[in-house]
């Protein structure tokens, strides 16, 4: 029966089995907006070729500890996508490793709560970063309310989002009624971040 049905997603028995993680960076995925992208480009032996990239990672240590300022953000985001040098799959050559960023950007900052603090105000989230040397300003968090157990399939919990509208916040989340306005001074546990370049 596995012949028949094979492939990564088949039990023994046959059945299929779907991938239903719904977790926020699948959802982003199948979006298909990218944030950004890695360009291969070996002038050794020609090979061109671009690796997308659905959030910008910063490195979730450096912010759990240090916390959201807009140095700490815009370093840790830069060195994400710094040009660096790569071994040349095809011709074993060192090659230099360019990144492009998209004008909307995902910024992944779910792992918060495994490093330290994962609550914070609205308002300490930086409004305006500079990436690869463009403004871009913060335009909604995703948060997440629920566990913080890091096995995918042991999490339970409920997204909502965070839009800054009029330069106003507001909550949008399925469970209620109808739109909320919020303080900045809201607590929040932000898992994805979402700027757009001016
Ligand atoms: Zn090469």
């Amino acid at each position: 029966m596995s012949g028949i049905l094979g492939g990564p997603n088949s039990e023994m028995s046959g059945v299929r089995c779907y991938n239903a993680q719904c977790n926020i960076q699948n959802l982003i995925k199948q979006l298909k907006v990218m944030s950004g992208k890695k360009v291969i480009n070996c002038n050794k032996c020609s090979v061109i070729r671009n690796e997308y990239h659905n959030f910008l990672s910063p490195k979730m240590k450096i912010l759990g500890t240090k916390g959201f300022s807009k140095e700490i953000l815009e370093t840790e985001i830069n060195k994400y996508i710094s040009t660096r040098k790569e071994l040349c799959k095809s011709c074993c050559n060192y090659m230099e490793i360019m990144h492009e960023v998209e004008p909307h950007v995902f910024i992944e900052v779910d792992l918060l709560g495994y490093y330290g603090n994962a609550n914070s105000k609205i308002s300490f989230i930086p409004t305006t970063i500079m990436i690869n040397k463009k403004q871009f300003n913060l335009l909604g968090i995703i948060n997440f309310i629920g566990n913080i157990i890091l096995e995918v399939d042991q999490t339970l919990g409920h997204y909502t989002a965070y839009i800054k509208r009029s330069n106003k916040w507001e909550l949008h989340d399925d469970l209620k009624k109808r739109t909320l306005s919020v303080a900045p001074q809201e607590i929040i546990n932000p898992h994805i971040l979402i700027y757009v370049e001016k």
